[in-house]
């Protein structure tokens, strides 16, 4: 296996620092209202990430929406038979719904939620990167603009990753991964794959800590350990379930532990107490030896989809999403491939 040489990790001073605001009981009960009911009025669905604040969690749920890993999302909002999408995550996801849904209006509570694998994939270098190797299937995760997918030949989420590579390399492919570093290593591990991989990585799984991860494992000896594969190699060596988030939530819940280690963003805890709720999950820890905790296992990006921007949005038709038609019709063959491939 080949490395880049460059590194697109982001500098802690290109990462925001968000907080959202704190609402009251009454404020959180009168917003849901209100959105349920501009839901109605514009013929809206709410498409939400996993990693997104409870509540929008709550009212995707509540109001007939969803709330899913990238790849269901993509699948639901293409699906579904509202007119307008309003996706909740970040702004790749809202590309996404729209190139799988041209014809419909696709909003988002904010467009400045942006993604650290997105911002360090910059299309004009990787396609000069792609130009150096003809050789190599493109194979482009799903945090990536449209513009990078529309010059890859498969774009995977991490829970189709490993089937897709695997299914290339049986193939004799030769692939060209990006962005994420360390989930192009844990599939080129698993596979046997040749694989070139971009150096990008995402802020929040790259900060979880293999040292203080081994001394809480003898705090909690009985936990099972359920990790992104985001996270960096030395964390994904000490899980007893490497996957996605859904990966995550369905180890969660078959697994037989009554306490979980979990090392992905905690926003994914909301819907891990909901499907178990007499479960323990504590967050695996960012902090220990070499810490340097850029977000505390909460994608700061993904914080800015509040229930107040939501309802800002619906309310004023604004934030909406546009992709350039060429462009999304070039990206939807890699990203149709991905649907269409068997799982
Ligand atoms: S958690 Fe990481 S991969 Fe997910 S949106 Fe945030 S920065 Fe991107």
């Amino acid at each position: 296996m080949l490395e880049v040489a460059k590194d697109y990790t982001l500098e802690l001073e290109d990462i925001p620092n968000f907080k959202p605001e704190d609402l009251s009981e009454d404020q959180v009960k009168r917003l849901k209202q209100d959105i349920a009911a501009l839901l109605k009025k514009r013929d809206a669905v709410l498409v939400a990430h996993y990693y997104v604040d409870g509540h929008v969690q709550d009212i995707a749920h509540e109001t007939g929406g969803c709330v899913a890993d990238s790849l269901e999302m993509a699948r639901f909002g293409r699906d579904h038979s509202a007119s307008v999408l309003v996706v909740s995550g970040v702004r790749f996801m809202g590309e996404t719904a729209k190139v799988l849904s041209p014809e419909k209006t696709v909003l988002m509570p904010t467009l400045k939620a942006e993604c650290s694998l997105d911002l360090g994939c910059p299309p004009d270098e990787f396609a000069a990167f792609c130009e150096q190797h003809p050789d190599r299937t493109v194979v482009v995760y799903a945090n990536t603009s449209v513009a990078v997918k529309a010059l890859s030949d498969w774009v995977v989420t991490s829970s189709v990753g490993l089937s897709i590579i695997e299914n290339l390399n049986s193939q004799g492919e030769k692939i060209l991964w990006a962005p994420d570093k360390h989930l192009g290593r844990y599939i080129q591990q698993r596979t046997g794959a040749d694989m070139l991989l971009w150096s990008g990585a995402c802020i929040v799984h790259e900060e979880f800590k293999h040292q203080a991860l081994i001394d809480m494992k003898k705090v909690y000896p009985d936990a099972g350990v359920l990790v992104h594969p985001e996270a960096p190699a030395s964390v994904i060596a000490l899980a007893d379930v490497v996957g996605s988030t859904s990966q995550i939530l369905k180890a969660a819940s078959e697994l037989p532990h009554e306490v979980f280690i979990v090392a992905t963003d905690r926003g994914l805890f909301h819907q891990m107490r909901r499907a178990e709720p007499q479960k323990r999950f504590i967050e695996a820890p960012t902090a220990g030896d070499g810490a340097t905790c850029k977000s505390c296992a909460h994608c700061p990006w993904m914080a800015m989809n509040e229930l107040k921007t939501l309802k800002h949005s619906l309310e004023n038709f604004d934030n909406e999403i546009f992709v350039e038609p060429a462009m999304g019709a070039r990206a939807m063959i890699p990203l149709q491939r991905m649907l269409d491939f068997p799982r």
